[in-house]
């Protein structure tokens, strides 16, 4: 997080000790008293990461950096045939371009193999571990539904000695997948599911993608995930809401293994698992296999398709770091489930966007103008102001000519009493050049127009009119002979629902128009060397070149639509002409 938003943090929050969340809380009691601080974000490496998981990240990055503390960034591993190198890759990238450094700390459970496999043995030694040999479908019937007492494998209690022979034979590759399976023993009896008697690992003969073919027995996400944390020192293992019934299990696991002889704990001391509602986004689908599902089944094009809620996606669609932590910040760490809209998530993009994305002229339905009394051969360099909320980005040259584009959408043969932009007859100004007004509008032979020809004032050069003179609506133009052709696709909604999460049918919810392609769009020529940051197209919202674009034809994703247009500049511009007439009959009288 910049130091900047930290400064507006403390700024709100001056004692540093109220408005705490309850996890913030009890990290700076801990504090306090004198405690390390050390928190992780640990991914399973089986699809890329979406906003939900960019709140974890911030929130174990984010409170490792304000309260002094480390975060590590540790692979989950343990299901090999789901994961791969290259979901690990996507991963580092975006938690790096979320904007935090987990240095030296990157760490895989699949590092912990060994270790996990040796105190599983010291477990069945010490009688709380054995290996079942009932199928797994059975081992579920035995468990039985969580209202009634579950029932005991018939190889619960078989010797130490031959559970212990199993477990290695498992481990040597002696048995089919299936066969056997170590379990923890705990409680068949237990109101959480959890206890009855867990397992810890499944032979399973499959390659890992660091481990390679090493091990054909992996433990499950429980047994690796809190001997992980321990391993690594982590001082507050941070999990959503869905662990709260696996912190039993957790702490048991703990509780049976020789904390004081890791190195990375102090006084032994275990791992603390605090949970947070998980984030849910209105019209958004936040589950990895849900989002896998939509991948391979080719209803986007990837992982990283801007319809897609992944952080890959929004990068590629022109979102920033910095909105998406403010996002993140903004919702909160409660304990309540709740849905979030998207609307926020998008007000803070423009938010950001508005301060620092440069302004550009583009036409994504290009309407042909004709300015007839501006010469043929004559180009005009427009000064344009490339930020209006930052001196500091400075002007550019905007090329202006005899033959223009505007938005098709800007004109109308018979405009309705509301519609203020250009018409027959009708006067309006084109953005920072000049008034002109509408002659003709020419027909193509099925009816549709075709091209406009106007005139322009030679004498509102800048947009404004020396009788002081007003026009109703600006126009954003480009010049049909310097602008350049683009393709700009814009986004919706993926889904028409707002809980599309919970429906049945959660495919069908699905928004056929998420994704609208306009192929025949005119930019000007200052955006053949922009784009690699978000750029604003006036009146049109934020966009973000995409990698599709070819040196022939620049490709530009909309990031989020404007909200208000250029409500606000007509509104100064009405204001500042006011006052300047105001003074004109001042000076008169
Ligand atoms: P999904 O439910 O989407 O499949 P997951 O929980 O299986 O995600 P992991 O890779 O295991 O994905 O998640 C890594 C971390 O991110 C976990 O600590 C998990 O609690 C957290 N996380 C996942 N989804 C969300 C979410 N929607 N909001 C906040 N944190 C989340
Ligand atoms: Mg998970």
């Amino acid at each position: 997080m910049s130091d900047k938003n930290r400064d507006d943090e403390l700024a709100s929050d001056p004692s540093g000790e109220v408005g705490l969340d309850f996890i913030r809380a009890d990290i700076h009691e801990a504090r306090q008293q004198g405690a390390r601080l050390r928190t992780r974000f640990p991914p399973e490496p089986n699809g890329f990461l979406h906003i939900g998981h960019a709140k974890a990240i911030c929130l174990n990055f984010g409170v490792a950096e304000e309260f002094g503390g480390t975060c590590n960034l540790r692979f989950d591993d343990t299901n090999p045939e789901r994961e791969s190198v290259d979901y690990v890759n996507a991963i580092k990238e975006d938690v790096r371009w979320l904007g935090f450094d987990w240095e030296d700390r990157l760490f895989f459970a699949s590092d912990y193999f060994e270790q996990l496999y040796r105190w599983a043995e010291q477990m069945i030694e010490s009688g709380v571990a054995y290996v079942d040999s009932v199928a797994a479908d059975e081992v579920g019937d035995l468990r039985g539904p969580w209202h009634e007492e579950g029932k005991e494998s018939p190889y619960r209690n078989r010797p130490v000695d031959e559970s212990l022979d199993l477990f290695r034979r498992m481990r040597a590759g002696e048995f089919e997948d299936g066969a056997h399976a170590l379990r923890a023993k705990i409680d068949m009896t237990s109101g959480n599911m959890n206890l009855r008697d867990p397992i810890m690992y499944r032979i399973r003969h499959a390659h890992h993608h660091r481990t390679g073919d090493e091990w054909c027995i992996y433990p499950t996400y429980d047994w690796a995930h809190g001997q992980s944390d321990a391993l690594e020192g982590i001082s507050h293992s941070l999990c959503t809401l869905e662990f709260e019934d696996h912190r039993p299990l957790y702490e048991w696991f703990l509780d049976q293994l020789p904390l004081d002889e890791v190195e990375e704990l102090p006084q032994g001391q275990q791992p603390k698992q605090i949970e947070f509602a998980r984030l849910n986004l209105s019209y958004t689908m936040l589950s990895k296999r849900r989002l896998r599902e939509l991948v391979e089944e080719g209803v986007v094009n990837g992982w990283d398709d801007p319809r897609m809620p992944t952080v890959a996606a929004y990068r590629r669609r022109g979102y920033t770091p910095e909105s998406i932590r403010d996002f993140c910040h903004r919702c909160g760490i409660t304990k309540r489930k709740t849905t979030v809209e998207i609307a926020q998530l998008e007000h803070c993009l423009r938010e950001d966007l508005n301060r620092r994305a440069r302004r550009y002229m583009a036409v994504l339905d290009p309407l042909k103008v004709v300015i007839e009394n501006y010469p043929e051969d004559q180009t005009e360099e427009m000064d344009l102001v490339n930020n209006p909320e930052d001196e500091s980005a400075g002007k550019r040259k905007v090329p202006f000519s005899r033959v223009l584009y505007i938005e098709r959408e800007d004109f109308m043969m018979d405009p309705p009493k509301k519609f203020f932009r250009l018409a027959p007859g009708r006067e309006v100004r084109l953005r920072n050049a000049y008034l002109i007004t509408c002659r003709e509008a020419l027909l193509d032979e099925n009816g549709e127009v075709a091209e406009l020809r106007c005139t322009y004032d030679p004498a509102t050069r800048g947009g404004s009119a020396p009788d002081g003179r007003r026009v109703k609506a600006t126009l954003h133009w480009v010049s049909a002979e310097h602008s350049l052709p683009a393709e700009v696709r814009l986004y919706d909604r993926l889904f028409l629902e707002a809980f599309p999460d919970t429906l049945e049918d959660w495919k069908a919810a699905i928004n056929p128009q998420a994704l609208e392609v306009r192929e025949n769009c005119r930019i000007e020529p200052a955006l053949a060397s922009a784009g690699e940051e978000p750029v604003q197209f006036e009146r049109l919202g934020y966009f973000m070149r995409d990698p599709d674009s070819t040196p022939e034809k620049a490709v530009f994703n909309r990031a989020v639509a404007l909200r208000d247009s250029w409500a606000k500049i007509d509104k100064q511009r009405q204001q500042k002409e006011q006052g300047a007439e105001k003074k004109r009959q001042k000076h008169k009288s």
